[in-house]
C-alpha cells in the first residue's frame, strides 16, 4: 500500500472551503493541528458518520429521548472494528445499552460501510465536550405529545438521483407523495443496503409536508415498532402505542425485514396495516427483501404488502453513481471534475452510502493535504483505502451477512442447536465459507467446534436442497453477491 503524501512541487495549495465541503470543513477545522493524518481521516469520517446517524434519529425518536440520550454521546475513534462512544453517567449508558445499542451499530455500520461495534464507555459530565450537532429546522405534524416526524433535510426528491435501477421505486414514491392513498397503497419499496430506500421514506413525508404541513406522518423502523411495543405491553400503556401508530394519515415503516420470526409485532402490523388500509391511509413499507421472502408466518400480512405497488431498487450503474457524486459533492460544495467522479464511480466498491463516505474521505484528504481534488488523489484514494475492500470476508464477515438474513445471531447458528431454522442458517454458513474462503472441512468445523464429516455433510445437504428449491437458491446467492460484490 503506498501511503498518501503530499507532493511538493507538483501541488497547487487551493483555499480549504473552495474544496471541502461545509460540514467536513467544520471537523476538518476543528482537529486539524491535533491529529495525525491517519487519525484524521479515520475520525473525520467517523464524525460525519455519527452526525449524519444522529441527524435521522433527530427526526425518528421522541424529541426527549433523542435530548436526553442520544445528542450527548460522543464518537471517540474507531478501533480493531469497534466504534468508541463516551456516554455522560451511568444512567444514560444503561438506557442506551438497553434500547438504542443495536440501533445505532447498525446504522453507523451502514454508514461506514463496514461492521462495528459499539463500545459504551461513561465519562463524567464534565469530562464530555459539548456535541457540534448540526440545528435542524423541525417540521413538527402533530402536538410535541404524539409522534412527530421530522424528515431529514437532505434526502428529499430533489436530491434523489434517478436511474435505471431506481425508477419504478422513485416513480412509486413520487405517486404517493402527491396523491396520498389514492395510487398505490401499500407501496413497498425493496433493495439491498445503502440503496436509497429511507432516502425515499424522507422524500415522501418532505414532500407532503411541505404542502401540508398539517399532515399527519408517523415514520418507524420495524425495530423500533416492536421494541416500543413490547415495552407497551410490558407498562400496560398499548391503548397509546396503538393510538400513537394508528392515528397518523400516513404510515412510513422502514427495514420492514425485521420483523420476521416476532410473532406477537407480527400481529400487530397487520392489526395496524388493516386499520389504516381501511381508512384509505397510506401505507409505506421499505426493506431489504421482497414481501416472498419476509418469511412471514401468516400469509395474509404477505399478501396485504403486495396488494399495492412492489418496486425494488438495484445496484446502479456506473453513469447513476457518478452522478449522485457530482449532485452530492456540489451540496457540500465540493469541487469534483465529471472525470475524476466517474473514475471514483467505477473504482470504489460498495453501495452508495460507501461512495458519499469515500467522497467525504476524498475532501478531508485534499483539505488535510493542502492538494487538489485531481485525478492523481482519487487514485492514491483507491489504492490506499478501496482495494483492500475486495479482499476475502472473514468467517465472522459471512456469519453477519447469514445472522442479517435469518435474523439468528452468530452465536445460535454457531451452537449445536437442533431446530430446523438454525440448522439451515448453519449449513448457509458452512457452504459460504467453503465457496468464499475455500477452508478445508476441518479449519471450517473448528468454527462450530464440529468434525469435518459433519461440515461436508452440511454442504452436501445445502447443495443438493438448493437444487430443488430455486427460493433458496436465490437466498444464497444474494449473501454471496453481498459478500463479494465486486463478482
Ligand atoms: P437504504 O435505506 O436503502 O439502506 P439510504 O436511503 O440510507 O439507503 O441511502 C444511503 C445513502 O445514499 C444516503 O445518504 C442517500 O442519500 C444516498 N442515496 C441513495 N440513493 C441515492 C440516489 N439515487 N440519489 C442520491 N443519493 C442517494
Ligand atoms: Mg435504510
Amino acid at each position: 500500500m503506498r501511503p498518501l503524501q503530499s507532493q511538493p512541487g507538483m501541488c497547487i495549495l487551493p483555499s480549504l472551503p473552495s474544496i471541502v465541503g461545509r460540514r467536513t470543513l467544520g471537523f476538518l477545522l476543528a482537529m486539524k493541528d491535533q491529529l495525525s493524518l491517519e487519525d484524521d481521516i479515520d475520525t473525520v469520517q467517523l464524525r460525519a458518520a455519527w452526525d449524519r446517524v444522529l441527524t435521522r434519529l433527530q427526526g425518528e425518536a421522541p424529541p426527549s429521548w433523542f435530548e436526553r440520550f442520544l445528542k450527548p454521546l460522543r464518537p471517540v475513534e474507531v478501533r480493531d472494528g469497534s466504534v468508541l462512544v463516551e456516554c455522560p453517567g451511568t444512567f444514560v449508558h444503561d438506557w442506551v445499552k438497553r434500547k438504542y445499542l443495536q440501533s445505532l451499530e447498525q446504522r453507523v455500520s451502514d454508514e461506514m460501510g463496514a461492521p462495528l461495534q459499539i463500545e459504551l464507555t461513561i465519562v463524567s459530565r464534565r469530562d464530555i465536550e459539548p456535541v457540534v450537532h448540526e440545528a435542524k429546522p423541525t417540521v413538527l405534524s402533530s402536538p410535541a405529545s404524539e409522534p412527530s416526524f421530522a424528515p431529514c433535510d437532505r434526502y428529499s426528491f430533489d436530491t434523489f438521483v434517478v436511474g435505471q435501477s431506481n425508477r419504478m421505486a422513485h416513480a412509486g414514491a413520487k405517486a404517493v407523495a402527491d396523491q396520498p392513498g389514492r395510487l398505490y397503497n401499500p407501496l413497498f419499496i425493496y433493495g439491498g443496503s445503502g440503496l436509497g430506500k429511507t432516502h425515499l421514506l424522507h422524500a415522501i413525508a418532505q414532500s407532503v409536508l411541505r404542502r401540508e404541513p398539517k399532515f399527519k406522518i408517523v415514520y418507524v423502523t420495524a425495530q423500533e415498532f416492536a421494541e416500543r411495543f413490547i415495552e407497551a405491553l410490558r407498562g400496560q400503556r398499548i391503548e397509546a402505542f396503538r393510538r400513537e401508530q394508528r392515528n397518523v394519515q400516513m404510515w412510513l415503516v422502514d427495514d420492514i425485514q425485521f420483523i420476521a420470526g416476532k410473532d406477537k409485532t407480527v400481529e400487530e402490523v397487520f392489526h395496524t396495516f388493516n386499520h389504516l388500509y381501511q381508512q384509505g391511509k397510506q401505507i409505506v413499507l421499505a426493506g431489504d427483501r421482497p414481501p416472498r421472502e419476509l418469511h412471514l408466518v401468516d400469509e395474509r400480512l404477505r399478501s396485504r404488502f403486495e396488494a399495492g405497488l412492489v418496486a425494488d431498487i438495484q445496484p446502479p450503474d456506473t453513469e447513476t453513481r457518478s452522478a449522485i457524486l457530482i449532485n452530492k459533492a456540489r451540496a457540500e460544495s465540493i469541487d469534483l471534475e465529471t472525470s475524476v467522479a466517474m473514475y471514483l464511480a467505477e473504482q470504489v466498491p460498495g453501495n452508495i452510502r460507501v461512495l458519499e463516505g469515500c467522497l467525504t474521505k476524498f475532501a478531508a484528504i485534499g483539505g488535510i493535504e493542502g492538494r487538489p481534488l485531481d485525478f492523481e488523489l482519487a487514485r492514491e484514494l483507491v489504492e490506499r483505502y478501496y482495494r483492500h475492500t475486495s479482499r476475502t470476508p472473514s468467517c465472522d464477515d459471512i456469519f453477519r451477512a447469514v445472522a442479517d438474513l435469518t435474523q439468528i445471531p452468530p452465536e445460535t447458528i454457531k451452537s449445536k442447536k437442533r431446530k430446523a431454522e438454525i440448522v439451515r442458517a448453519r449449513q448457509v454458513s458452512v457452504y459460504l465459507i467453503r465457496e468464499i474462503r475455500g477452508d478445508s472441512w476441518t479449519t471450517i468445523g473448528d468454527q462450530f467446534e464440529m468434525d469435518h464429516t459433519s461440515m461436508m455433510y452440511a454442504y452436501q445437504k445445502l447443495t443438493s436442497d438448493m437444487a430443488h428449491d430455486p427460493e433458496l437458491r436465490e437466498r444464497v446467492s444474494r449473501i454471496l453477491r453481498d459478500l463479494r460484490p465486486e463478482q
